[in-house]
């Protein structure tokens, strides 16, 4: 299992687009069931959060329970076109925790993918984790070019 369990008070959401599909959505958490999730609404919102790891799948080697992470929040199924051409950001399918289901931020606790999750510095604050969450999807959603993400090491390109 390559799951990671976050649980408690995450300390930062980003509720950009999350309030905006509370107030007049759904725009972007469809109604019926997401292609990748498998749920339908209602979903648990927060799609940029960062949190502290209780607990960890089998397979999980590199992080372990009272680590400080942050979440990619971005989900692709890895099958499209897009997917399999190296841009997951534009995935014919393209969902995020919570707004797509499986939980975010605002829920009580989630198991994220091992692949979604970034272990933060010792000094560095779950807030800033966050952030970092939301600064790297801002930065991968607006490059152009094949270089890969700062942040999050993924190519981004639109
Ligand atoms: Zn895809």
């Amino acid at each position: 299992m390559d799951f990671v369990d976050l649980v408690g008070h995450f300390e930062f959401h980003g509720l950009t687009v999350d309030l905006h599909e509370y107030l007049e959505g759904p725009h972007y958490s469809p109604a019926g069931p997401h292609p990748i999730t498998n749920e339908d609404l209602p979903r648990t919102f927060g799609h940029e959060f960062a949190g502290t790891v209780v607990d960890v799948g089998s397979n999980v080697k590199d992080i372990k329970p009272g680590d400080k992470v942050s979440v990619y929040p971005l989900l692709y199924d890895g099958t499209c076109s897009r997917c399999k051409a190296g841009y997951p950001n534009i995935c014919e399918n393209l969902g995020f925790y919570g707004i797509s289901g499986w939980g975010g931020g605002l829920s009580e606790s989630v198991s994220v993918n091992r692949d979604h999750v970034y272990k933060l510095p010792p000094n560095m604050t779950t807030e800033l984790g966050g952030i970092s969450s939301l600064l790297c999807l801002l930065i991968c959603s607006s490059m152009r070019t094949s270089r890969s993400c700062v942040a999050c090491r993924k190519t981004g390109r639109l």
